[in-house]
């Protein structure tokens, strides 16, 4: 059956390769963009998650092109990375403001939709580092961390409503947010990989159409590691 979903940041990286999957499975996709233009064959609304009103909008406008929002990806996220003493505190609240209170916004956007539909699907996008901790990654650590709290407390207050709230933690995948990552920190992040190479965005699409189906009905509150087993067992 054809569902409405809504994958936020996916105009490029993950969050495009996610929506491009729920779409070739015939289900009514939108994307958020920020800028430029939205990607072909997708439906495409303007949102900054930093923004109340825009995400506000973006989730109304959806509802109003096809169809209230079932399943909802909150993928959109940022790095700011550099050591806790040498960064700007703005660096820090912009990271949290994107990463988890974007993802607390969007949520609390579609609920409403949700929970008179008595039914719906939400995935976090978080990451290993959220567990792991890395240096000069505190404030994108703790962004991630908190989207594991969000989404066990959201499992709580949604199960009854019959609504799953999980978490996907991709580690290390070739998108551009990683492309920035010098060739030393690259070696260094391939040595803790078990698996001893980066993931693709198809891996982490499996993770995320498997909790939105069928199948994982019953699944709620789960943190999924996309990783190779990086990070594995923190
Ligand atoms: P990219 O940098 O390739 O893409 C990030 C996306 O987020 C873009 O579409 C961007 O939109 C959007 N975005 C950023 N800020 C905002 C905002 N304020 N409002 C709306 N959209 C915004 O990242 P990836 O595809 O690599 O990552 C996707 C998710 O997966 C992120 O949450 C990331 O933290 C997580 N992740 C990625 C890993 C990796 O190795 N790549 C590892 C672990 C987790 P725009 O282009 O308009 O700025």
């Amino acid at each position: 059956m054809s569902r409405s979903v809504l994958v936020t940041g996916g105009s490029r990286g993950i969050g495009l390769g996610i929506a491009r999957a729920f779409a070739g499975r015939g289900d009514r996709t939108a994307v958020t963009y920020r800028t430029g233009e939205p990607p072909e064959g997708l439906l495409g609304v303007r949102c900054d998650v930093r923004d109340t009103a825009s995400v506000e909008a973006a989730v109304a406008e959806v509802a109003d092109r096809q169809g209230p929002v079932q399943v909802l990806v909150a993928n959109a996220g940022i790095t700011r990375d550099g050591l806790l003493l040498a960064s700007a505190e703005a660096d820090f609240a912009e990271v949290l403001d994107t990463n988890l209170l974007g993802a607390a916004r969007c949520v609390r956007a579609v609920l409403p939709d949700m929970l008179r539909a008595r039914a719906g699907r939400i995935i976090l996008l978080s990451s290993a580092i959220g567990l792991m901790g890395a240096a000069g990654q505190a404030n994108y650590a703790a962004s991630k961390a908190g989207l594991l709290g969000l989404a066990r407390s959201l499992a709580w207050e949604l199960g009854p409503r019959n609504i799953t709230v999980n978490v996907v933690a991709p580690g290390y995948i070739e998108t551009d947010m990683t492309q920035n990552l010098t060739d030393k920190r690259k070696s260094e992040i391939r040595v803790l990989i078990p698996m001893r190479r980066s993931g693709s965005v198809d891996d982490v699409v499996g993770a995320v159409t498997y909790l939105a189906s069928a199948g994982a009905g019953y699944v709620t509150g789960a943190f999924l590691p996309v990783g190779g087993g990086l990070g594995m067992g923190s």
